[in-house]
């Protein structure tokens, strides 16, 4: 079923959904079995998998030397979707992206996912690989998730890339995009990257799912500037705990965000490893327990393939 058809059914009742990571190379299915059997318990609307592309991985070789490898380390993306929807009967929603994909690629995957019986798709653009300064997309490729949308929603209406097919299947797939309540790093300021955030929404946009946030007026505002500019679909808050230490400084290097100082300080104080997982996950229980009162259609989770802080939280709220 359709995301959007998801949050009307739901009629007011906020969602629950989590985002898992496929499983790394040389794991098996029951890897991803295993973290979500406990998460599949509180009735997740759907699960959201990541894309990830290759990654340099250095081996060092007989005579000393380092050896560069590209590697994708967790390949299996539209695969661990089939086999969650064949599990569980839950709907699964792949990222798509941009990145490494030429047109034809991504139609194929979206043929792929369509034969599959899945129903929404999360469009990205993806991030620059590492040895990239900048995103580069494949020659023939979509350089931004607008042209992605743009693709998806053509083959939506039965329109494919050879224009000469005569009996087209038309796919329906629920498009959903990502949002970012403290601006997408590349974009000069928050008025440029709303302005795109608008056009994706122009181009067949059904929902929007945000980059994580840990101060919830970042999302209030968002929302706030979203509906004054006319931006009138679903804006499904995305959430995380912190969890150890060094994510004061991992979360904003990764994902560009700012902590609240609050926060920061009462991990600093912390005196023990345990101590700044309870601070984390406090703090992520208030922040989901406000969202909740503000009406939100529903919080998903950014587990990291980690279900039990998410459970906790889960079951302290919902
Ligand atoms: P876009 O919407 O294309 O925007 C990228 C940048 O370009 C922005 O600064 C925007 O303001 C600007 N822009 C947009 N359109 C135009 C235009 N037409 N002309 C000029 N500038 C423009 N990455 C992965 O690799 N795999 C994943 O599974 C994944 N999942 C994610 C899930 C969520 C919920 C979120 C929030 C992010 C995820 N990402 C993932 C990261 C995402 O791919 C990156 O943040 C990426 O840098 C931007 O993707 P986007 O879809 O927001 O890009």
């Amino acid at each position: 079923m359709k995301v959007t058809e998801h949050i009307e059914r739901a009629n007011g009742k906020p969602l629950f959904s989590v985002e898992i990571l496929p499983p790394l190379k040389g794991q098996d299915v029951n890897c991803t079995f295993k973290t979500l059997d406990p998460l599949v318990e509180m009735k997740p609307a759907f699960i959201d998998v990541t894309y990830h592309r290759e990654e340099f991985v250095y081996k060092q070789k007989e005579n000393g030397l380092l050896k560069r490898h590209q590697v994708r380390k967790r390949p299996g993306t539209v695969a661990i979707c089939a086999a969650i929807q064949n599990h569980y009967k839950i709907d699964a929603i792949p990222h798509l992206i941009c990145g490494g994909f030429t047109k034809e690629d991504t139609e194929d995957a979206l043929i792929d996912l369509n034969f599959l019986d899945i129903d929404n798709v999360l469009v990205l653009r993806g991030d620059p690989i590492k040895s990239e300064k900048t995103f580069v997309p494949e020659v023939d490729g979509n350089a931004y998730a607008s042209e992605l949308i743009e693709q998806v929603t053509a083959l939506n209406k039965g329109v494919y890339l050879d224009d000469e097919l005569q009996e087209t299947n038309k796919t329906d797939f629920c498009i959903g995009i990502a949002g970012y309540p403290e601006k997408h790093f590349e974009s000069p300021n928050l008025a440029m990257d709303m302005f795109y955030l608008k056009k994706k929404v122009e181009l067949g946009a059904d929902y929007i799912v945000t980059q994580m946030f840990f101060d919830n007026q970042k999302y209030f505002d968002f929302v706030k500037k979203c509906r004054e500019m006319d931006i009138n679909i679903p804006i499904i808050p995305g959430i995380k705990p912190l969890s150890t230490f060094n994510q004061l400084k991992t979360l904003p290097q990764n994902f560009y965000l700012d902590l609240p100082e609050t926060l920061a300080m009462e991990v600093l104080k912390a005196k023990d490893k345990e101590t700044v997982k309870q601070i984390g996950l406090e703090w992520c229980i208030n922040q989901s327990k406000e969202l909740l009162e503000f009406g939100v259609p529903g919080l998903h989770f950014y587990t990291m393939s980690n279900s039990i802080n998410t459970q906790k939280i889960a079951n302290a709220i919902f």
